[in-house]
């Protein structure tokens, strides 16, 4: 586009004609997005020279994105390769994190390292099925109890409904909760390869439509907060959503001292007092040291949902010496939320991301390469754990952040 129609554009936007997020009716995504950067300049005085140098097709990117300016680089790196038996994830794979807090990557590569040496983590997915629990209005518990009656006995029209719309999703089960003159339905559905938050929706849509024409319940909210999405919620941490996942080692006493400069006794305590004890205390959902961090890194790395770290952050990590005196270590994740389809995960750097994995696209069967990805970032969460327990047990927390320069 040239320059004088690009000006144009720009000066419409200015004298209001056109509202910012119109520019693609009038011209390429690219445009769109560079006369944006300049309203955006105009108005801030920040130079967006730097978020105009984005490595992705603006067109491509427009499912994921609105009113774009450009784009955030945030750095990658790489932890391992570490070896892992899963049930959908094996072999030796380096884990791509990617994040702006430096020493992140150098102690998951440490925890990789020792895994490695204790001839590799093991991980299984243990439950799978994304939720979505929309809320309807009753006049009073009897009408309550007649319609989760009526959910139980129609189940199957449910399903058929939810189903005809979605070729991979398949409804798994519908629990209801009743409060009062309100009445949740937590549907659950097995995604296979996608996170599965858009499929679920528009499935339980369908689900909830049958349930008004049927009966005199009145739909209030699609998501009734059940669900639960992005919000810190005990229900996910317990009954699982996603993926609930576990990753775990057992690592040799002589590998402990060795690579760890501690003791299998110096790390089952501190996780004890601080993992557990000192969570409790905080009335905390997570029982872990830092699983945030890798959830995290490796969600803006593969193009996961970045908010659903809130629920990847439900996990808890155990410790304990062996009747041999080793080290025993496992993390849970109660609620990853992964998807390898979809969403964001099409953007090529973090299709790239998906890729150093080798679980890009839908798997063979559907579900496995989306178990396989939970699984790597099971055993990314296992790795720090353990060396962050570690440099607590050796000390040397503060002083690898100091020698880091952090
Ligand atoms: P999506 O991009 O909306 O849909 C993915 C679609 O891929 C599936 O519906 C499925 O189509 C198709 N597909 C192809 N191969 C598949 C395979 N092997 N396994 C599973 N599906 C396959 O992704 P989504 O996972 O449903 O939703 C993720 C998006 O939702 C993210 O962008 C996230 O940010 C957003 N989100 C939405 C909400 C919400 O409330 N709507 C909340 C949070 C996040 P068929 O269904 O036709 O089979």
């Amino acid at each position: 586009m040239s320059d004088s129609t690009r000006e144009a554009l720009l000066a419409r936007v200015r004298d209001g004609d056109l509202r910012l997020h119109e520019l693609e009716d009038h011209t390429d995504a690219e445009t769109a997005a560079a006369v944006r950067r300049q309203v955006v300049e105009s108005r801030s005085g920040a130079d967006l020279d730097a978020v105009g140098d984005y490595g992705f097709d603006a067109a491509a990117a427009a499912p994921n994105i609105d009113n774009m300016i450009g784009g955030v680089a945030v750095p990658l790196g790489v932890a391992g390769p570490v070896a892992v038996d899963g049930g959908a994830f094996a072999g030796d794979r380096y884990l791509p994190l990617a994040t702006t807090e430096g020493a992140l990557v150098a102690s998951v590569n440490r925890g990789c390292s020792v895994v490695d040496a204790a001839g590799g983590a093991t991980a299984r997915v243990t439950k799978s099925g994304m939720t979505r629990a929309p809320v309807f209005r009753v006049a009073d518990v009897a009408e309550a109890e007649a319609l989760v009656e009526w959910v139980r006995a129609n189940e199957p029209s449910l399903r058929e409904a939810a189903e005809a719309t979605t070729s991979h999703g398949t409804l798994l089960g519908v629990t209801p909760y009743v409060v009062g003159n309100n009445v949740y339905f937590r549907f659950r559905f097995d995604t296979k390869d996608a996170m599965g938050m858009n499929m679920v929706t528009i499935a339980t849509r369908a689900a909830c439509a049958v349930v008004e024409d049927a009966t005199d319940a009145t739909l209030v909210a699609l998501s009734g907060n059940l669900c639960s999405d992005k919000k810190p919620a005990a229900i996910n941490a317990v009954e699982g959503r996603g993926r609930s996942v576990t990753a775990d080692v057992e690592i040799p006493r002589e590998v402990v001292e060795d690579r760890l400069h501690t003791t299998p006794e110096a790390i089952a305590e501190i996780n004890t007092r601080k993992n557990h004890v000192g969570a409790a205390k905080a009335g905390s959902l997570g029982f872990n040291a830092h699983v945030a961090n890798v959830v995290a890194a490796m969600f803006l790395a593969t193009g996961q949902d970045e908010a659903q770290v809130v629920e990847g952050a439900n996990a808890i990590t155990t410790a304990e010496t062996t009747a041999d005196g080793d080290l025993y270590v496992s993390v849970s994740l109660a609620s990853l939320e992964v998807g390898t389809v979809g969403g964001g995960t099409k953007l090529p750097t973090q299709a790239a991301g998906l890729d150093v994995l080798g679980v890009r696209g839908g798997g063979d069967p559907p579900g496995t390469n989306a178990d396989a990805l939970a699984e790597a970032i099971a055993v990314g969460a296992l790795a720090g754990e353990l060396s962050l327990l570690a440099a607590l047990g050796s000390r040397h927390l503060a002083s690898a952040h100091e020698a880091l320069g952090r």
